[in-house]
């Protein structure tokens, strides 16, 4: 077998231009060579995962099968590799200096000085290599957070540099880039992309391969330009155009050579790829159908003056996955749940909408807009799909005006609630009172058995499910029986009968009214969509 190979994907002029779907692009092109490939992702902060964050600061929470909270890109890189990756593929600033002060402290170090240089990055290397071995990869991407030239990620690149200086043909670097085009110039400036490159090479790397993202495609003369300042050969320049969908990215790398320009870089014989389940998915997602449009009722969008789609990333493709599925065009629009409650938006609103969706989240803020949006769905026979936090709303509001409970509601939200339909878990209730808040809730996969004859039955065409979990409220056992005599039907619960998974109305009563306590959208993938997203879509596609 040929060395192990490494290609560190680094961000230059800034953040947000899409490192994270070149990195899994990058695997696709790689995989569809016939490769075995993993991804890795270091993100820069001290956090030790990304659980603890605001969606509205990080964007979406990703969590993997074994329960590890972390980035976004973590999802990409599952949806685009078409596998699911374990934590050691992920790494923080505060996770790799926690296992070296740790291990400092259990005396491994025998005595010695530990120090930043080279411990750190030391430890990062030995995190990469433990992921590779786990997948048993060929070649290992590592997607460096953050943007080069910043105080952050520097230990990281210094150990991409250390691994480079041991194995100088194994190891490649690609920077993405941003090239802009300043409005009152017209004309699209290199030179942001040029003192990238050369603070690069002040930490003692040179770019291979240089992605130059940009509003448009760039010119010879521009990428020529950039191969000389930046010191690289021409071809190796790609030109990286906004694209529609970010699904396109693999196939325009591949248009430009992306795959066997890597495998030189690498000293890797060239290979011929094969893309063509990908080309159909995206040839499908184009051809547009019936148009469905789904209205996403959340609360974590705002930043600033700005509107973000990031926090629900992972449910936005899952949506995505589905329609293309099942040949539907979809628009998604974003509703604030704040603004049922203050009425500044009407709920007749959402009648224009072929079906709703409530997805995960935390405390009180517009969960009194969400329940009365659910109680509209509900009652005007809108198909309705509520994940996590929306399926528990979705119980409160059944248990309050069907149930006749009233006052139910989550004791996430009010403690003295006369009819707590959703509590905490009893093996939580130890780590809120002592604060233990990070890394703690009910994290990751887990097995759910679904009831015969039910809409999740026919949907996943199983018995036995796995999904993965992120939450520390459930339904209260003790008003299961009472919701179910009201016409609520608990279809998927642990195997052991506990905790219920899935509450949804039978196909008699509204046509899709589900919800599930944990996050199907983590394991939609294009080339295999989500069954519930299908099923949803299908009832959103027959009412559009
Ligand atoms: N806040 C709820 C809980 O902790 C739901 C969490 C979520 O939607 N991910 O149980």
């Amino acid at each position: 077998m040929e060395e192990p190979k490494y290609i560190f994907v680094v961000g230059g002029v800034m953040s947000g231009i899409g490192k994270g779907v070149a990195s899994s692009s990058i695997g696709r092109i790689l995989k569809s060579k016939g490769f075995k490939v993993t991804a890795i992702k270091i993100d820069p902060y001290i956090n030790v995962d990304a659980g603890t964050m605001n969606p509205t600061e990080h964007g979406e929470v990703f969590v993997l099968d074994d329960g590890y909270e972390c980035d976004q890109d973590m999802g990409n890189y599952e949806r685009f590799l078409d596998e699911s990756l374990p934590s050691i593929n992920y790494m923080t600033t505060g996770r790799v200096y926690l296992s070296v002060i740790e291990r400092e402290r259990n005396l491994e170090y025998k005595g010695k000085n530990v120090e930043v240089v080279p411990d750190i990055p030391l430890e990062v290397l030995r995190r990469i290599d433990e992921a590779r071995c786990a997948a048993g990869a060929e070649i290992t991407i590592v997607e460096i957070g953050g943007t080069i030239g910043e105080y952050q990620n520097i230990i990281f690149l210094e150990a991409a540099r250390m691994l480079r200086q041991k194995h100088p043909r194994d190891v490649a670097v690609v920077m993405v880039s941003y090239v802009p085009i300043p409005r009152n110039i017209g004309e699209m400036k290199t030179k942001p992309t040029q003192y990238a490159a050369r603070t690069l090479n002040s930490v003692g790397l040179q770019a291979d391969i240089i992605l130059a993202r940009a509003e448009v495609p760039l010119d010879q003369k521009r990428k020529e330009k950039i191969a000389v300042f930046c010191n690289t050969l021409s071809e190796h320049v790609i030109s990286a155009p906004d694209v529609d969908s970010i699904y396109d990215v693999p196939l325009n790398f591949e248009k430009d050579g992306m795959g066997n320009m890597l495998c030189d870089v690498l000293s890797l014989p060239r290979r011929s790829s094969d893309l063509s389940a990908w080309e159909k998915f995206v040839a499908k997602s184009k051809n547009g159908g019936k148009q469905a449009n789904i209205a996403v009722v959340g609360k974590y969008f705002d930043s600033g003056e700005f509107v973000l789609s990031d926090s629900y990333i992972s449910v936005l493709e899952a949506l995505r996955h589905a329609a293309y599925s099942q040949d539907l065009k979809i628009s998604i629009t974003y509703f604030d749940s704040k603004a049922f409650e203050s009425g500044k938006t009407p709920l007749e609103e959402l009648k224009k909408y072929s079906g709703v969706l409530v997805p995960g989240g935390f405390g009180e803020t517009g969960i009194e807009g969400k329940l009365k949006a659910i109680e509209y769905v509900r009652e005007n026979k809108i198909p309705y799909l509520g994940l996590c936090y929306g399926m528990q709303l979705a119980v409160i509001e059944y248990a309050r005006n069907v149930a006749g409970l009233a006052g139910a509601n989550t004791t996430e939200v009010d403690k003295d609630t006369p009819h707590p339909v959703i509590a905490i878990m009893e093996s939580q209730k130890e780590n809120v009172e002592k604060s233990r808040l990070g890394g703690t809730m009910r994290l990751g996969a887990y097995p759910c058995s679904l009831a015969d004859g039910t809409v999740v039955a026919q949907a996943y065409d199983k018995k036995e499910i796995r999904e993965r979990h992120r939450h520390r409220y459930e339904v209260n056992p003790k008003y299961i029986e009472q919701l179910e005599s009201a016409g609520l039907n608990f279809s998927g619960r642990s195997p052991d009968g506990v905790l219920m998974e899935i509450a949804e109305l039978p196909k008699e009563k509204h046509p899709f009214f589900l919800g599930t306590q944990f996050h199907p959208e983590f394991l939609s993938r294009p080339l295999s969509p989500h069954p519930l997203f299908v099923a949803f879509l299908k009832a959103a596609g027959e009412r559009a």
